[in-house]
């Protein structure tokens, strides 16, 4: 049984040097990830809550998505 962590908020970060810039990781987030004219992703910089389960959902499916494993999501925790 998994424990539901709702607090804090989260980032996506991408290695530009993996990243082909395909823009798959905006089909499959496209409210945390635009394209720019060649592809390459550009990702939102504000911080987004964890409680936004669609946003972290679709984020997930971006890092899973990434055909070279360029995504990976950022934790970011609240201040205390
Ligand atoms: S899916 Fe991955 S490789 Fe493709 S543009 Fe996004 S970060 Fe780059």
């Amino acid at each position: 049984m998994g424990v539901i962590r709702r607090g804090g908020s989260f980032v996506l970060k991408v290695n530009p040097i993996l990243c082909d810039g395909f823009g798959h990781c905006h089909e499959l987030a496209p409210d945390l990830v635009d394209i720019d004219e060649w592809g390459y992703p550009i990702i939102k910089k504000e911080p987004t809550p964890t409680g936004n389960v669609q946003a972290l959902q679709s984020a997930r499916y971006a890092v899973r998505g990434c055909p070279r494993q360029a995504l990976r999501i950022e934790r970011i925790a609240d201040q205390p």
